[in-house]
């Protein structure tokens, strides 16, 4: 009889951790394990607002599938997935189609844009490598450009980020230490520079705690970050956003826009049936209707019993998921009982640049300043145990004991 085959679509944290936990749960002999994704490497979404602002080299954040999963044992396919067709059991990518047993699902988000006039068009977004390399690039392009201009326009050196969420926050932070270096390089006057940051709520980081929301905001306005709260974006144009109830005109040559985001389109154009974009999946992470097909990270929609709302989609909650879709592989291979999926929320820390950030963990316990930093390496470079054991620390890791 011929090994079951397990199709993996998509190397984010989800994709990778599953297939590790698969290498770790089955043998050679118990089935054929396919990874598919877009690119030949693996990259670190929770570093991209980095990348975005020129504060790490893309490189940095990005690792070599072929580095962390044994090629032999695992066939990896650089391609592009275009549809599932689930009643088939098959996967169109690009240039060709792969049949499968077993199916998980971890192709990860897209920028929602909410339907807002030419955000689609002109904002640019913090999703990839590429898209955030591109960011990085536009933004020292405008100085050059300002540098370069008989009479500059001011909007060269306006910098519009849209929404004030963890991603939106995250990317000022770095902004704001990246700005006084490009200034230094391009001999411009630090006071010419707008990092605007344009929320529609009240608040920065709506939901999260009081005192660390105020300690963000200070900080970060600190280092010269701009906030206009309570103030919806309604329009984006070339060259600016039209923002609240009286349309006011924002100019700016670049608006990155970190307003929300959803999950990956191919879900609805296969046939899954959606709850707000997501595949709302059993409590052992398979899609309703489809025994053979486990979706995971920001694809699927778990709810959190207790507060009645789904979890908010994070890397943390991919990595768990990631262990109980491998055992339950395992186990339907094996003949054996599959598990429920369960989170254990560790807590959230936020960077906010440089050596400041802030956070929870361990049920509420706040953390500010050096001390939050240091926990952000840590959770960064645990990750980066698990997927490529201590070499990859040393390659890649935050965490500066000394
Ligand atoms: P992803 O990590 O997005 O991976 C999806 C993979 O699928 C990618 O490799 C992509 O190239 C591939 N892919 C997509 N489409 C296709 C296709 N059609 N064909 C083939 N391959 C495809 N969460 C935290 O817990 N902590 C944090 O500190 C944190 N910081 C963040 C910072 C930023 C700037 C951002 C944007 C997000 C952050 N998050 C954080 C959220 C977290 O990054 C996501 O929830 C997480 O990446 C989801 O993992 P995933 O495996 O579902 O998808
Ligand atoms: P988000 O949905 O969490 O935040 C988007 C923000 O944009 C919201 O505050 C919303 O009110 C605002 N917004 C929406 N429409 C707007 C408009 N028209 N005008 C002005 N403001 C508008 O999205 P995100 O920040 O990209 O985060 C996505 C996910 O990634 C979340 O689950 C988040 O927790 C996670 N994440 C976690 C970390 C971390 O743990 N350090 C970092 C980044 C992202």
């Amino acid at each position: 009889m011929s090994k079951p085959k397990i199709v993996l679509l998509g190397a984010g944290y989800a994709g990778m951790m599953t297939t590790k936990r698969l290498m770790q749960n089955l043998s050679i002999d118990d089935a054929e394990i396919v990874l598919v994704n877009k690119h030949n490497y693996h990259y670190q979404t929770t570093w991209l607002h980095e990348v975005a602002a020129g504060t790490i080299d893309p490189n940095r954040a990005r690792v070599m599938i072929s580095d962390v999963i044994n090629p032999n044992r695992v066939t990896i396919v650089e391609d592009t997935v275009e549809k599932i067709l689930p009643d088939q059991k098959k996967v169109a990518l690009k240039n060709s189609e792969l049949d499968y047993d077993y199916l998980v699902v971890g192709l990860g988000f897209e920028k929602a844009t909410f339907g807002i006039p030419g955000m689609a068009e002109h904002a640019l977004s913090i999703q990839s490598i590429d898209k955030s390399r591109y960011i990085r690039d536009h933004i020292e392009y405008q100085f050059s450009s300002y540098h370069n201009a008989e009479n500059p326009k001011d909007e060269l050196l306006t910098f519009i980020v849209g929404g004030s969420g963890f991603t939106g926050i995250e990317f000022v932070g770095e902004l704001a230490e990246k700005i006084p270096e490009l200034c230094k390089k391009y001999d411009v006057d630090r006071n010419k520079v707008r990092i605007v940051n344009i929320e529609a709520a009240p608040t920065i980081l709506p939901g999260f705690d009081e005192d660390l929301v105020k300690y963000a905001r200070r900080s970060l306005e600190d280092r010269g970050v701009e906030f206009k709260l309570g103030t919806m974006i309604k329009e984006c144009k070339a060259d600016g956003v039209i923002v609240g109830d009286e349309k006011e005109e924002i100019k700016a040559s670049t608006i990155v826009w970190t307003g929300g985001v959803q999950a990956n389109a191919i879900l609805g154009e296969s046939g899954f049936e959606l709850t707000k974009g997501k595949v709302n999946v059993d409590s052992d992470l398979r899609a309703p209707g489809y025994e053979d097909v486990f979706i995971l990270g920001d694809c699927a929609w778990v709810m959190n019993k207790e507060s009645g709302r789904p979890y908010p989609p994070t890397a943390q909650i991919a990595i768990q998921e990631a262990d109980v879709c491998a055992a339950n592989i395992s186990a339907l291979i094996k003949g054996n009982t599959l598990k429920e999926f369960t989170f254990d929320n560790k807590g959230t820390v936020a960077s906010l640049g440089g050596r400041h950030a802030m956070g929870t963990i361990f049920e509420g316990k706040k953390l500010y300043g050096l001390s939050a930093k240091m926990m952000k390496h840590v959770i960064d470079d645990r990750y980066l145990f698990m997927l490529g054991g201590a070499g990859l620390v040393l390659k890649k890791g935050k965490f500066k004991p000394f």
